[in-house]
C-alpha cells in the first residue's frame, strides 16, 4: 500500500483499536476510532468522485463538527490540503481567501450556500452543516479511498493568519509538520489512549485542529468533543475527564463560576493554556481553586507549537516554558543573536516550522531564513533555567479570546468611512477577554457619530474583530517622525475595561 505520511500516522492507533470511543457528544453515541476513518476514507472518496486531485486545495467554512474532522482527515487522505476558515469571516472576507488559494472545492454552511456561490469561481461548492448534514454528506457513499502516497514534505494544510499589512497569509503546513509536533506533544504531554480530552476548541485554527486533535488521534486520546465554549458543558465534562486544552479565556470564565472546587477536577492530570499570554493572577488563582498549575504553551499557525512548560519540572507562571524537543530558540536583535538575559525577537527552527507562505515568496523570504530560523515577531527573553517569556508583540498584534486581529485591517476600513480623518486600533488589557479592541477615531467634522461606525464594521467585520469601544478625539499622538504612538495610546487606555 502506498505510503500517505499523516494519514497513515495519526490513523495507526485506530488501525489497532478500531472500537475504542474516539469522541463522546452530549445526546450521541459514542464515535470510535474504526468509524472516525472509515468515515474520513468515504470523505476522501466523495471529493475524489467530484474531481478533487492530489495537491488540490479543500476550503472549509463550516461550523465545528465531527464530520469537519472526518473532512480534514478525508481531504489529508486523498492527498489534498486542507483549508479550514473561521466561519465568521464575511462573504467579502471570504472573497480574498477563494481568489487567494483557487481551492478546487468548497464546503460552506448550508444556510449561506446562495452568499457563498458567487465567490466560488471554478470550484465546486458542497455544504456541511453542523449536525453534519448537507450536501457533502449526501454524496457519500460505501467507496472509500485508499490513502494517497504523500511524502513527509508535501503540504497537508494551509493556515491563513491575519498579515500586519492587512491582508492574510496562508501558512503552509506539510504532511511532517503536523506529525512531528503532535507526536512529540504527545510523548512531552504524557498523553495514552487512558486519557480524556476537553475539546472545546475551535476546528479553524491551529489549536483545536492540529493540537488537540491530532494529539488525541496519535494517542489513542477520547474526547469530549463539544462544539464551543461553554462553562456549563466544561463543567459537565470534568468529573469524567483527565486534560483540557484551552485559551486563556477558558481559565478567567471558568474561575468566575462557583462550582469550581478541586473535587470537581480530581479526576483531571493536566490543564494547558495557550494561543494568548495567561496572566500570573490566573494561573495563581487557578491553583487556590483547583490544586492545579496550569501548564502553559506557546505557538503559532506558521510553527505549530514551540515551547511548553515541563510536565514533570517547574510550571512557572508567566513564561512559557522551554523549547520542545527538536525546536531551536533564540534572541534576535538588529546585530545578530543576544546572549541569554536580553529582549529580542524569538526565532525558531525545527521540523515543527512551517514550508512558507502560499504564493507570497517575498514575504516568506522575509520572516524564513534559508538556514530555516523563522522570524516569530514576538519579542522574548530567556532566563538562566532557559525558560521562555513573551514579553511584547513585536507586531502590532491584538489577541481578543484567543483570536488575533490585526489592527491595519480595522484601521483601514474605518478610515474609508466618510466623515472620518485618521484612526488607530488597539488592545488593551479585558479581564474576560485578554484584549479588548479600541478604536481611537478622529474625526473631520461633527456629523461622525459612533453609531456610523459601528453600524458599518458590523456589515465588513466579524463579530470577534468588532472594536468593543470607539473613542472619538481630536487627533492621535505622534513621535517626531510622524509615526502614531501606539504605545502612548495603550497606556493612556489601558485600565478602559478594568
Ligand atoms: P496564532 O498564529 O493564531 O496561533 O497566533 C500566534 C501568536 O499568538 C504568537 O506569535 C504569540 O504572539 C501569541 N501566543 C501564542 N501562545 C502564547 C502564549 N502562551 N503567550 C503569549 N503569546 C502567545
Amino acid at each position: 500500500m502506498p505510503e500517505n505520511h499523516l494519514f497513515d500516522s495519526l490513523s495507526a492507533y485506530a488501525g489497532r483499536n478500531p472500537e475504542k470511543p474516539f469522541a463522546l457528544r452530549v445526546g450521541h453515541e459514542p464515535r470510535s476510532f474504526g468509524q472516525l476513518f472509515h468515515n474520513a476514507q468515504r470523505f476522501a472518496a466523495a471529493i475524489t468522485s467530484a474531481g478533487f486531485k492530489p495537491g488540490d486545495r479543500l476550503a472549509a467554512q463550516v461550523d465545528k463538527s465531527l464530520e469537519a474532522i472526518e473532512l480534514y482527515l478525508g481531504v489529508v487522505a486523498a492527498g489534498g490540503v486542507f483549508l479550514p476558515l473561521n466561519p465568521a469571516y464575511t462573504a467579502s472576507e471570504l472573497a480574498y481567501f477563494l481568489s487567494d488559494a483557487s481551492p478546487s472545492i468548497v464546503v460552506c454552511d448550508p444556510a449561506r450556500e446562495n452568499e457563498i456561490a458567487p465567490l466560488c469561481n471554478k470550484a465546486r461548492l458542497f455544504t456541511l452543516g453542523s449536525d453534519g448534514s448537507g450536501t457533502l454528506t449526501d454524496a457519500l457513499t460505501d467507496a472509500l479511498l485508499e490513502p494517497i502516497a504523500r511524502t513527509a514534505d508535501d503540504l497537508a494544510a494551509i493556515l491563513y493568519t491575519s498579515g500586519t499589512t492587512g491582508r492574510s497569509k496562508g501558512a503552509m503546513l506539510s504532511h511532517d509538520n503536523l506529525f512531528s509536533n503532535s507526536q512529540t506533544l504527545t510523548e512531552y504531554w504524557h498523553f495514552s489512549d487512558s486519557d480524556v480530552l476537553i475539546h472545546a476548541l475551535p476546528i479553524f485554527h491551529t489549536h483545536g485542529l492540529f493540537v488537540a486533535t491530532n494529539v488525541a488521534l496519535l494517542s489513542g486520546a477520547t474526547v469530549h468533543f463539544q462544539s464551543g465554549f461553554s462553562p456549563d458543558q466544561i463543567i459537565e465534562a470534568l468529573p469524567t475527564s483527565t486534560s483540557l486544552m484551552g485559551v486563556p479565556t477558558f481559565y478567567t470564565r471558568l474561575l468566575a463560576d462557583p462550582r469550581l472546587t478541586p473535587e470537581l477536577t480530581a479526576n483531571m492530570r493536566l490543564f494547558i493554556s495557550g494561543s494568548a499570554p495567561l496572566l500570573t493572577d490566573t494561573h495563581e488563582q487557578w491553583q487556590t481553586r483547583t490544586g492545579h498549575r496550569i501548564l502553559e504553551r506557546y505557538g503559532m499557525t506558521e510553527t505549530n507549537m514551540n515551547t511548553s512548560n515541563p510536565y514533570n519540572g517547574a510550571r512557572r507562571a508567566g513564561t512559557v516554558g522551554l523549547p520542545l524537543p527538536g525546536v531551536e530558540l533564540r534572541v534576535v536583535g538588529a546585530e545578530g543573536p543576544l546572549p541569554q538575559g536580553e529582549i529580542g525577537t524569538l526565532e525558531v527552527r525545527g521540523a515543527n516550522v512551517f514550508k512558507g507562505y502560499w504564493q507570497m515568496p517575498e514575504k516568506t523570504a522575509e520572516e524564513l531564513r534559508p538556514d530555516g530560523w523563522f522570524i516569530t515577531g514576538d519579542l522574548g527573553i530567556v532566563d538562566k533555567q532557559g525558560y521562555v517569556s513573551i514579553v511584547g508583540r513585536g507586531k502590532d498584534l491584538i489577541i481578543t479570546g484567543g483570536f488575533n486581529v490585526y489592527p491595519k485591517e480595522i484601521e483601514a476600513l474605518i478610515d474609508d468611512i466618510e466623515g472620518v480623518k485618521e484612526s488607530a486600533v488597539i488592545g488593551v488589557p479585558h479581564a474576560d477577554f485578554g484584549e479588548g479592541i479600541v478604536a481611537v477615531i478622529v474625526p473631520e467634522n461633527e456629523r461622525l457619530t459612533e453609531n456610523n461606525v459601528n453600524a458599518v464594521l458590523a456589515t465588513k467585520l466579524a463579530k470577534f474583530k468588532q472594536p468593543k469601544k470607539l473613542l472619538l478625539l481630536p487627533e492621535l499622538p505622534r513621535n517626531t517622525m510622524g509615526k502614531v504612538q501606539k504605545k502612548a495610546l495603550r497606556e493612556t487606555y489601558a485600565n478602559l475595561f478594568t
